[in-house]
């Protein structure tokens, strides 16, 4: 579960990023954030996994204060938080197998060929999750020889590799085609829905947010405008 209570970010210029910011995401629930370019979601999300200290509020990742920690604590922290890109993020030369074992150390290793460092149970459970994003027969194809699509499931099984408590997803399908875009929401939607793993995905396309996800948080100047069903969403926000 996370929780944000009266999150405000000011940045040093004194852009008023993000005022009184409340909400809780419950296990299993996927929450697209929506709104303007401006509106804060990218502040927000970086509150939460970390990389902005907040001015002030509180950020709880299944009820312990993250907020206001030491380096080495907010290491630990980020490493219960998995993370989703527009862009992939992948080290293309690398195998897929290799990316998402990459997931579990939280850092890719610069030894050649370091699948074979792992633990079978951790292999095991990549291609269990390679299986799972529909990968499984891809897993010695280096990560340039996939399809746009391909690659967004590596970093979804990247991601859930790490054992994250949360996910922030950024953008996800902001690279892929509408169709490949739907299948890509579909199949992030399903997994934290039956893993009881809660989700933020920043997302511009209203339309597929709407369609996909179980709530929808939409933002505008700092301020949340709208909370709620995706089928209760008016059209001004
Ligand atoms: P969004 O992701 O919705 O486009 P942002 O969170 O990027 O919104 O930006 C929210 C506001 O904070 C904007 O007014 C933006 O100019 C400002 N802002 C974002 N990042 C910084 C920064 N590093 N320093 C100063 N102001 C920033
Ligand atoms: P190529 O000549 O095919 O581009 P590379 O040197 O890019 O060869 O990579 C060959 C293999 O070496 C990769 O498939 C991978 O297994 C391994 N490798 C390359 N870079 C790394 C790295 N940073 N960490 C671990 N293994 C690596």
């Amino acid at each position: 579960m996370l929780t944000v209570e009266a999150l405000n970010k000011i940045y040093k210029t004194g852009d008023k990023a993000l005022s009184d910011v409340t909400f809780t995401v419950p296990k299993g629930q996927v929450v697209g954030l929506i709104g303007p370019s401006g509106a804060g979601k990218s502040t927000l999300i970086r509150c939460i996994n970390r990389l902005v200290e907040p001015t002030s509020g509180v950020v709880k990742l299944n009820d312990q204060n993250i907020t206001g920690l030491s380096n080495t604590a907010l290491r630990r922290v980020r490493r219960r938080i998995g993370m989703i890109f527009q862009e992939y993020a992948l080290v293309e030369r690398l195998t897929v197998m290799e990316n998402v074992l990459s997931g579990r150390l939280g850092y890719v290793p610069f030894w050649r060929s370091f699948t074979r460092r792992f633990p079978g149970e951790d292999i095991a459970k990549a291609f269990r999750l390679l299986d799972r994003v529909g990968l499984s027969a891809h897993a010695d194809k280096r990560a340039d020889a996939l399809s746009g699509g391909q690659r967004q499931r590596v970093g979804i099984a990247r991601a859930l590799e790490q054992d994250p408590e949360l996910l922030l997803i950024d953008e996800p399908t902001a690279s892929l085609d509408p169709k490949t875009s739907r299948q890509i929401m579909r199949l992030l939607v399903e997994i934290c829905n039956e893993s009881g793993l809660p989700a933020i995905i920043n997302i511009h396309d209203v339309v597929l947010a709407q369609q996909f996800t179980d709530r929808i948080i939409g933002l505008q100047a700092g301020k949340i405008v709208f909370d709620g069903k995706p089928s209760e969403l008016t059209e001004q926000v």
